[in-house]
């Protein structure tokens, strides 16, 4: 089965993200549990923690097919240990925020090396911190995901994704999300068969599909291999149609989170039904 939602606004409090995400007609949707620009956020109280488990009942979303993401300030291989540490803190925080909201895991993306230090030495202290994470918290599944490979961020090769399973002290905690757009504009091309088949086997042998805990399902405006990151709407970008159909038609690819964060939120809810439409049989 497929669970497709989009990144849906947490304004006003977190339990607006299943109201958001019901009426769309969705059945999975991301959100950020606190505000994604700043270090810090307020403790979740126990009124806030019980409406959101109430409305996320009443979207009839389960638990695992909601995908938090942390925020964007969070770099879990910045070269300069303060910042790391900072970083780390404010990780094991979201992850604490994921356990109280009663869900299972967080999409994170890996970190940046800021052309200070090799990308090597940056997969080595991402991985460090993830590990750290794992030791210090539970019940919270580790999302990496993967990027565009803009600037000096980290996650846009398999390899390094692979990289950080191997590492991981915890790898039934350790998962990753692939989002379309990112995936396309680092390289890899899936608009046929014949290159959806490459792609996904090389993602099968580098990470493996039961590390495949979420998705980000996005069209790209910018061209194969631009490594700049621009979402489009499903269809309107590069990628086209058909990768999405085969996407909603690949069993290796079942019961995770599948959320959009196409460009116009007007037509969501469209794009949801777009999507389930192509799915045969
Ligand atoms: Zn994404
Ligand atoms: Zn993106």
């Amino acid at each position: 089965m497929k669970y497709i939602g989009a990144h849906v606004s947490a304004s006003g409090g977190v339990f607006n993200a299943p109201i958001n995400a019901r009426e769309l007609g969705a059945k999975a949707f991301a959100l950020f549990t606190k505000n994604q620009r700043q270090w810090v956020a307020k403790d979740l109280d126990e009124k806030i923690i019980s409406k959101f488990k109430e409305e996320l009942e009443k979207s009839e979303i389960l638990p695992k097919h909601v995908l938090p993401h942390d925020s964007y300030l969070i770099n879990l291989g910045h070269p300069e240990i303060e910042k790391r540490e900072k970083s780390l803190n404010a990780f094991i925080d979201e992850l604490k925020r994921c356990k109280q909201l009663g869900l299972d895991r967080l999409n994170f993306h890996p970190g940046s090396h800021l052309k200070l230090i090799s990308e090597e030495n940056c997969l080595e202290l991402i991985s460090e911190s993830m590990n750290e994470a794992l030791r210090q918290t539970d019940g919270v599944k580790l999302v990496v995901e993967n990027t565009a490979g803009q600037g000096s961020n980290m996650g846009y090769k398999m390899e390094h994704l692979g990289y950080l399973i191997d590492n991981s002290i915890d790898k039934a905690r350790t998962g990753v999300c692939i989002d379309t757009c990112h995936l396309f504009v680092s390289g890899y091309d899936f608009r046929s068969v014949k290159t959806y088949n490459e792609t996904m086997d090389k993602f099968a042998n580098i990470v493996g599909f039961e590390h495949l805990m979420g998705m980000h399902l996005n069209d790209s405006k910018p061209d194969l291999g631009a490594k700049v990151d621009r979402h489009h709407s499903i269809g309107e970008g590069k990628l086209g149609i058909e990768p999405f159909c085969l996407i909603m038609n690949d069993d290796r690819i079942d019961d995770i989170p599948m959320v959009l964060e196409t460009t116009d939120d007007t037509i969501w809810a469209q794009e949801i039904e777009l999507l389930y439409s192509l799915i045969k049989n």
